[in-house]
């Protein structure tokens, strides 16, 4: 994650808005990028425009420790920073859909705690249907190396005091219902298509180098 500070700025796509189908149509994409994760961008500046001494905190620092900010501002940097933090990881950790699968030491990791990629996929996906209303699922990494699953409501992040996120799944009805409607296991089941392996084996390796 880049130590960005305010004011903090829309990180374009890394890709075409059309680069995910057939898992995530390009309007879905569009929607999600342009409107949801904007919005979340713009009432976090709103927000921190107020406290200059906020000013100079990345989101990392913002989020790891919420009850030390102004009451006023705590609840707006946790729902609306959480949107920016969490929306730039899940877009950075999905591509085209072609030839990706866990290698290396994330691989290990993920047979070593989890049995298999198989059970993984089951832990994640549980995690991600049964998440109620709105939120995430995630791989996470404790600070020795463990890897585990969980979720998070709204737009809260993991604990990242205890936790390195990894993978974030947004199983917000904005992430899908254009394409999917209710049906929330399809969505999953296709993002897993999409993840982007490379990304999140770097983010564990830096976070074990
Ligand atoms: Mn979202």
């Amino acid at each position: 994650m880049r130590d960005e500070t305010y004011p903090f700025v829309v990180q374009p796509l890394p890709y075409d808005y059309d680069a995910l189908t057939p898992v995530l149509d390009a309007a879905t994409l569009t929607v999600h990028h342009d409107k949801h994760y904007k919005t979340y961008v713009d009432n976090l500046n709103h927000t921190l425009a107020d406290y200059p001494q906020l000013q100079k905190k990345s989101l990392k620092e913002l989020l790891g420790d919420l009850d030390a900010l102004p009451p006023a501002a705590r609840k707006s940097v946790r729902n609306n920073g959480g949107g920016v933090f969490n929306h730039e990881l899940y877009f950075a950790s999905i591509k085209c859909p072609v030839g990706q699968a866990p290698e290396g030491m994330l691989a290990q990791a993920i047979d070593r705690d989890f049995g298999s990629y198989a059970r993984f996929k089951e832990r994640l996906t549980q995690a991600a249907i049964t998440q109620f209303g709105s939120g995430w699922a995630w791989l996470v990494s404790s600070r020795e190396g463990r890897l585990s699953v969980t979720q998070t409501p709204n737009q809260d992040v993991p604990d990242l005091k205890e936790f390195t996120p990894l993978l974030p799944v947004d199983v917000w009805e904005h992430a899908y219902y254009l394409q999917y409607q209710n049906r929330r296991g399809d969505y999953v089941d296709g993002w897993f298509d999409l993840i982007h392996w490379k990304r999140v084996q770097r983010r564990y390796e830096e976070l074990m180098a």
